[in-house]
């Protein structure tokens, strides 16, 4: 009798899953609780594979013996809870996935920076020639190209959702960019909880592996205090760099590995800004352990677009810079864009809010902006955090009186970054319905 598995979210990662599956050799049930686009129900029909959609048939799901579960799942699911009761395994696609991939691995994870690292990492590598596949958060998921594609190596982008579901999944280079408070909800309100699974990325690697990781991160010095780490680590941050590490010295990055060194200006990334920088060292570590050579990896560093909505900088009327920052949607991204800004800003902030805590961004915005134009329904938060920091604060209701409100108060020589530490749901369908919603309404000045 063929193996069962069902798959759990009919999105990319759980279509994915269940064409590997297939291909495999289980008998596959793919269930979504709401409904699934017409695009992959096509995908389903033409493999055969069979599905429903708004329900899920819980005695013919808790017949099978593996559940691949979207990261989209929350472990709380009433399913999800039967499942683990029965004893059933419950796994991510990524897990699943892993076990029929010979490839090499580079997983990346952290709270703020994966796609902007993991799109860099990629661009470099397939500057280099490297037959090398983009997975996990962005793009196709790694399942679907598990089981149709033949890369040598994959740069995966790891959610902590995805790595909730991986156990036996192994990296051979992994990169934890940064460790703030995001998604606690999913977490009972518990940051060790949070820590713990962005620590899953290093699980099961070996001492011929390498772990990559922000060394001016507190919570993640702390935290490599308390374990045994197999791995060959490298730490990177903005002082000089280890004997096997990278740093900054004298506005050069300096990469250390493997008896090698590479050194590059500061002033020649094409990324901008201190988070970046980390960026930039940690994409340039990573390829340094697949032999990337100086020149190459330092024109990738330098010839590298950016990626869209992550302080984007699209277009300049009258003197005024315009960034799209929409991605930025807790208060550590909007730092790190009111830090990379040289010139007066005009903020526009404002969303839904997650539980923020506004106080670390004071002083930056005493230093730097002008003018605040709040974008939410509810605003009330942000005007008692910036009033008498900021001297005007203005409301908007919608991304057009947003952006004529800021431009109204922008001045030649000024930026107007749109960097709203927010979830866009209350006034967008997502954070790229907002950013090009903002482009759009820059046009039309
Ligand atoms: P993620 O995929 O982790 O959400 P993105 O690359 O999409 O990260 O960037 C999300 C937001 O975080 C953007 O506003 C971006 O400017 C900001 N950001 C990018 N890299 C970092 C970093 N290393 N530290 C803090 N913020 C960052």
């Amino acid at each position: 009798m063929k193996k069962r598995v069902a798959i759990l979210g009919g999105g990319e990662s759980g279509v994915g899953a269940a064409i590997l599956a297939q291909k495999k050799g289980y008998e596959v049930f793919l269930s979504d609780l709401g409904e699934i686009k017409q695009k992959y129900k096509n995908v389903l029909s033409n493999y055969k594979i069979d599905f429903e959609e708004e329900k899920h048939s819980e005695s013919r799901i808790l017949k099978t013996g593996l559940v691949v579960k979207s990261p989209g799942i929350p472990e709380t699911a009433p399913l999800v809870v039967k499942l683990k009761e029965a004893g059933i395994p419950v796994v991510s696609e990524i897990e699943f996935a892993g076990k029929y991939c010979s490839a090499k691995t580079i997983c990346i994870t952290g709270s703020n920076g994966k796609t902007t690292t993991t799109l860099l990492l990629y661009h470099i590598l397939k500057n280099e020639g490297i037959n090398v596949g983009l997975a996990g958060n962005v793009g196709k998921s790694f399942a679907w190209q598990v089981a149709e594609e033949n890369f040598d190596l994959y740069v995966i982008e790891l959610s902590s959702f995805q790595l909730d579901g991986m156990f036996s999944f192994r990296a051979d280079v992994s990169v934890l960019l940064n460790i703030t408070p995001d998604h606690l909800d999913r977490y009972n309100y518990n940051m060790q909880n949070y820590i713990d699974s962005k620590f899953r990325v290093i699980q099961n690697q070996t001492k011929e592996d390498y772990f990559i990781y922000c060394n001016d991160d507190e919570i993640i010095q702390n935290e490599i205090k308390k374990r045994k780490i197999e791995p060959v680590l490298v730490p990177f941050g903005l002082n000089e760099p280890a004997a096997t590490g990278a740093g900054i010295k004298e506005n050069r990055i300096i990469i250390n590995i493997n008896q090698k060194q590479f050194s590059m200006s500061i002033l020649d990334l094409s990324l901008h800004g201190k988070h970046n920088t980390y960026n930039s060292m940690a994409a340039g570590i990573a390829s340094m352990v697949f032999e990337i050579r100086d020149t190459q990896l330092r024109e990738s560093l330098s010839s590298f677009t950016g990626v869209e909505h992550r302080l984007e900088r699209f277009l300049k009327v009258h003197g005024i810079e315009f960034i799209n920052d929409s991605k930025a949607t807790n208060v550590n991204s909007t730092w790190y864009a009111l830090e990379s800004v040289l010139k007066p800003i005009v903020w526009i902030v404002g969303g839904i809010d997650k539980g923020n805590d506004y106080a670390m961004l004071k002083d930056l915005a005493r230093k730097k902006v002008k003018a605040i134009v709040c974008l939410g329904k509810s605003n009330a938060k942000i005007h008692d955090a910036f009033e008498g920091v900021v001297k005007n604060i203005v409301d908007a209701a919608s991304m057009e009186e947003a952006v004529k409100a800021a431009y109204y108060l922008a001045r030649n020589g000024d930026t107007v970054l749109l960097s709203p530490a927010c979830a866009s749901f209350d006034l967008f369908e997502n954070y790229e319905d907002r950013g090009i919603q903002f482009k759009k309404e820059v046009r039309n000045l």
